[in-house]
């Protein structure tokens, strides 16, 4: 029989277990700041606990937790990589990057990805699962108690599409942000997508205070097919609507995400194309140099192409940023060491 997954479920759950277990009231709230806050990594460490209780817990309920396999920090930016297994033995990775702002962690929420996007490592094999709330919150409990900083940002751009793990994804930025877990802002989580109209929609009725970041890579439907298969569901005009749609639920600014690949989407007439866009949107572009891809032979475009595009870009009103390349030496790209990890093992 499968257990409960004791992680995922909200305080109220929480209490309303304990107390058909016949617990104190009180019980509920020691035992999720344990989970939550305190990040401990079994009933074991729960020394405020009864034995007993913690016993039956073991019993009733599964306990997730990360073993890490590696860690590189990168010796430019002080960025760290983790690689982690998961209990089944699926190997997920998680990024930790250090600004003057705070700190932050990119989370990975599937193992593998089904979107196929051309330019992207972690799609290569495919899907494997989804990860549960408790493993996405997991990635950043092991990061905090490796560095012992606070985390106070907090994106979903790792291994996978959240949006094609809805649920999860909504039960992970429920528990994320509870004032009585790690109680980080809503306003510093960003969620990425390839772009999935319905769960844009969807996402944007639960009128959270989140980012919104939106790959688009190309400001053309038929360019933007050659690289990300998920664009021959939805043409970008539907995205704008529904870009457009999350903005007037939430009054959150969108992201566009746009990989500029020498050759294939850095011309004058992208930047045009997606200035136009932009235009009619509050939007705010972070261009960023595609990481190489060796097996698929996509480039970085020059320095002055990007800085053209950029200039070009502007012009059309919009904020625009080049997103700082943090982590180079350290494969910082999207299922880079994870490929690399499968293919050594
Ligand atoms: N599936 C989600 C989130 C994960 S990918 C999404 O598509 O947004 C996070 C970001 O990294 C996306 O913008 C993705 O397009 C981008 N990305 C993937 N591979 C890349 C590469 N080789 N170089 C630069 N960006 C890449």
């Amino acid at each position: 029989m499968e257990t409960a997954d004791i992680k995922s479920m909200t305080l109220e759950e929480v209490s309303g277990m304990l107390e058909e277990l016949g617990e104190k009231p009180y019980r509920a709230r020691q035992l999720y700041q344990w989970m939550h806050q305190k990040l401990a990594r079994g009933f074991g460490e729960m020394k405020n606990l009864p034995l007993d209780l913690r016993e039956k817990l073991g019993n009733r309920f599964s306990y997730t937790d990360l073993k890490l396999v590696r860690m590189q920090e990168s010796a430019f930016d002080g960025t760290r990589k983790y690689l982690f297994e998961l209990s089944d033995g699926n190997l997920v990775e998680s990024v930790w990057m250090k600004y003057r702002h705070g700190n932050s962690v990119c989370v990975s929420s599937q193992v593998g990805c089904r979107m196929g996007c051309a330019f992207c490592a972690s799609t290569i094999d495919g899907l494997e699962r989804s990860l549960l709330p408790s493993e996405m919150l997991d990635q950043i409990y092991a990061i905090t108690r490796d560095t012992g900083e606070r985390v106070s940002n907090v994106v979903v751009m790792g291994i996978g599409e959240p949006l094609d793990n809805y649920e999860n994804l909504l039960l992970f930025i429920r528990l994320l942000t509870d004032e009585n877990g790690l109680h980080i802002s809503q306003r510093n989580v960003t969620v990425s997508t390839c772009g999935l109209v319905p769960e844009m929609k969807r996402l944007a009725d639960e009128k959270l205070q989140i980012t919104l970041a939106l790959s688009l890579h190309a400001a053309f439907d038929e360019k933007r097919k050659k690289l990300m298969p998920v664009a021959n569901r939805y043409a970008i005009e539907e995205l704008m609507e529904a870009c457009a749609y999350y903005f007037e639920k939430t009054g959150r600014r969108i992201t566009f995400e746009y990989a500029l690949v020498g050759g294939v989407n850095d011309a004058k007439e992208d930047a045009e194309a997606l200035g136009g866009l932009c235009r009619k949107l509050n939007c705010h572009v972070n261009l960023i140099p595609v990481n190489p891809i060796k097996e698929r032979g996509f480039v970085q475009s020059e320095r002055d192409a990007i800085l053209a595009f950029k200039n070009k870009l502007e012009k059309y009103g919009r904020n625009v940023t080049i997103r700082r390349e943090m982590g180079r030496d350290i494969d910082g790209a999207c299922g880079q060491l994870r490929r690399r990890q499968k293919a050594l093992g």
